[in-house]
């Protein structure tokens, strides 16, 4: 192993019991009865290498679903579906400092335009905009993409947490009929929550995250593998999104602590990288009062620190 990866691993185990304690000062998210019973206090990494070598520790086995964390791979999947002009005439490019959920801007920005594809109002935007000539198609499109990404056949659905978010959504039911009401959104709004739902209920692990990340640090390709999954610009346009909106109001704190795009999730994951170098995948469900894993940004934070992966 390379020199960095020895000591990645040699110190890991230590870094990540001193991020544990956090987990107790936050609170596992339970809008729905799925994702409260998520254990508390599990904190889980995995690294992975452009070079194929891997470091984790923790409960980095711990299954969950991908939710907002799957924002960023079907803006992805829009952009090579329409291109940049057609997706950027349906949701903007700039941070909200709302929460993701918020309706209060779309009423500001020209006629009902989502601020960015992180927000639920953005991604409900993009979700619309797959190709597909019905939802079922749409969603396989995605869970196709989804697992070629990861490198895994086996990525599927969580039903309970897909009928529950669909059952309880009242909010980006809301949030869609506005869009709707303003032409952002063409199409059927229950087809078009559907394929939303079903994206944010996809369950992974840890080191599906870090395969996935491993794409976007190297510009589109998996190192691995050699092969091309993603143009190189629409990674540069997702990168920059999680950079500047990955992490809901608290992204700018966490390009000063970390410094690395990052795009966090409802059920405690956060996806990252370190450009040209590692992808990363961790999970910690308890939630810190701006919706990111209380114990998994500090781990992170302690991480880039050490080994000084800031970008900036
Ligand atoms: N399915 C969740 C929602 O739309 C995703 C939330 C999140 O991870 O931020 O409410």
């Amino acid at each position: 192993a390379s020199p960095e990866m020895k000591s990645i691993r040699q110190q890991l185990p230590r870094w990540l019991e001193t991020s544990l304690p956090c987990a107790t000062r936050g609170n596992v998210a339970s809008y729905i009865p799925e994702l409260s019973k998520a254990p508390h206090n599990a904190l889980g990494i995995t690294l992975l290498s452009a070079t194929g070598e891997s470091a984790s520790a923790g409960d980095c086995g711990l299954r969950f679903t991908m939710q907002s964390i799957s924002k960023v791979f079907t803006l992805i999947l829009a952009l090579m579906d329409n291109g940049e002009d057609e997706v950027f005439s349906k949701v903007g490019m700039e941070p909200t400092g709302d929460n993701f959920n918020s309706m209060l801007k779309l009423e500001l920005v020209r006629p009902g335009i989502p601020f960015n594809p992180m927000i639920n109002a953005g991604a409900i935007t993009v979700s619309s905009l797959i190709r597909g000539s019905s939802p079922e198609e749409k969603s396989e499109r995605i869970l196709h993409f989804f697992k070629d990404l990861a490198g895994n056949d086996r990525l599927d659905y969580d039903m309970g947490v897909y009928r529950s978010e669909s059952d309880t959504g009242n909010l980006n039911r809301s949030i869609s009929f506005f869009l709707k009401e303003n032409g952002v959104l063409s199409g059927d709004v229950e087809e078009v929550l559907d394929v939303y739902f079903r994206h944010c209920s996809i369950v992974v692990d840890c080191a599906d995250l870090a395969r996935m990340a491993l794409v976007l640090a190297s510009n589109g390709t998996n190192p691995l593998t050699g092969k091309q999954l993603i143009p190189r610009r629409y990674v540069q346009i997702a990168k920059t999104f999680m950079t500047t909106c990955g992490m809901y109001n608290a992204s700018g704190e966490f390009a000063i602590q970390v410094g690395l795009p990052a795009k966090s999730g409802v059920s405690g994951g956060i996806l990252t990288l370190v450009p040209e170098r590692y992808g990363i995948g961790v999970v910690g469900p308890a939630l810190n009062d701006k919706g990111n894993s209380y114990a998994g940004v500090h781990l992170l934070q302690t991480i880039s620190r050490e080994l000084d992966w800031s970008m900036f």
